[in-house]
């Protein structure tokens, strides 16, 4: 046993969501009760279950919630009329389009049309731009989840050696983007990066969202390091494991997120404090105090 400290992700977005849950009756005291709806296309399963999820924690936080479903068949022209008409709802604060959608439906032209002050996902360009800009935007929900675990656990960033493995769109790029505006020098490593290992070793703050799992090894965790594994993967014993191979990397590292129970329940959180955001900007409340 190490004496690595647990990065406690479900205890976490239980605080995240009770500071929502404030900032949301303040808000619906004034007079704007902030509303979600999610957008659920088809009858993917795993979709499904994450719709439910999001909405349940919706729902608990005092949000007005909405979800739209529509059937596999759905035209591009239809979902996309709804987006418009969700755009144009003034008490729909953020919308959600849940992805993957059904194959001949075309993501990036949806995401196109959805107003980027509604996006709560933080997936459009606009927002994608202002993290890169230092413009104000809504920030990805599980990039924003990671560094709010950070900030929680009184991990600070600025001065740390950060290497993020992986560089989607969705967590890689967006986190590496987020560390670097709190001072962190930062080094993004993908599947052509040489040396893979030695990267890791030299960081102080371990992110690894890649989707292989155990991928990162115990070994190459420097003694002290903050992990934080993004990864969600499946095994076929149906066991959920993430992309570091956690007894040996937790033996060494000075602090490390559990998967399952780690990143993973601090992305709805994020979703969530997005929505109260989004709607004290649309009622002209300033942010700061928003939170306690
Ligand atoms: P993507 O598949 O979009 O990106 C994976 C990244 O990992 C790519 O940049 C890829 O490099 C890199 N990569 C793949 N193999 C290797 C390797 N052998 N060595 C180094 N880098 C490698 O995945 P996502 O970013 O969407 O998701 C990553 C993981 O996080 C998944 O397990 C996913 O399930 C999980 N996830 C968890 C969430 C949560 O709520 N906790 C939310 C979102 C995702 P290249 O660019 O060169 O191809």
């Amino acid at each position: 046993m190490s004496g690595a400290t647990l990065l406690d992700g479900k205890a976490t977005a239980q605080r995240v969501r009770a500071d929502v849950a404030a900032a949301t009756a303040r808000l619906t005291a004034g007079g704007t009760r902030p509303g979600l709806t999610v957008v659920l296309v088809g009858d993917d399963p795993a979709s499904h279950v994450y719709v439910k999820n999001k909405d349940r924690a919706a729902h608990e936080v005092g949000f007005l919630v909405n979800t739209v479903r529509l059937p596999a068949d759905t035209t591009q022209a239809v979902l996309e009329a709804e987006v418009r008409r969700l755009n144009a709802d003034a008490a729909v604060h953020g919308i959600l389009v849940q992805l993957p959608l059904p194959k001949g439906l075309d993501s990036a032209r949806v995401l196109a049309l959805l107003d980027p002050a509604k996006d709560v996902d933080g997936l459009t360009d606009t927002n994608a731009g202002a993290l890169l800009t230092g413009g104000v935007g809504l920030v990805p929900c599980t990039p924003a989840g990671c560094i709010e675990l950070m900030d929680r656990h009184g991990l600070p960033l600025a001065g740390k050696e950060v290497v993020v493995v992986g560089r989607s769109q969705l967590v890689g790029k967006p986190v590496a983007l987020l560390a670097l505006a709190r001072n962190a020098t930062v080094t993004v490593c993908h599947s052509r990066t040489v040396d893979l290992a030695g990267h890791c070793l030299r960081a102080d703050v371990l992110i690894a969202a890649v989707g292989v799992p155990r991928l990162v090894q115990g070994g190459w965790v420097r003694p002290g390091a903050t992990v934080i594994d993004v990864g969600i993967n499946r095994l076929p014993d149906g066991s959920l494991v993430g992309d570091v191979d956690f007894e040996p990397a937790r033996a060494r590292a000075g602090a490390i997120t559990p998967v399952p129970g780690g990143v993973g329940p601090m992305t709805i959180a994020m979703l969530l404090k997005n929505t109260v955001v989004a709607a004290a900007r649309a009622a002209g409340v300033r942010e700061a105090g928003l939170f306690g």
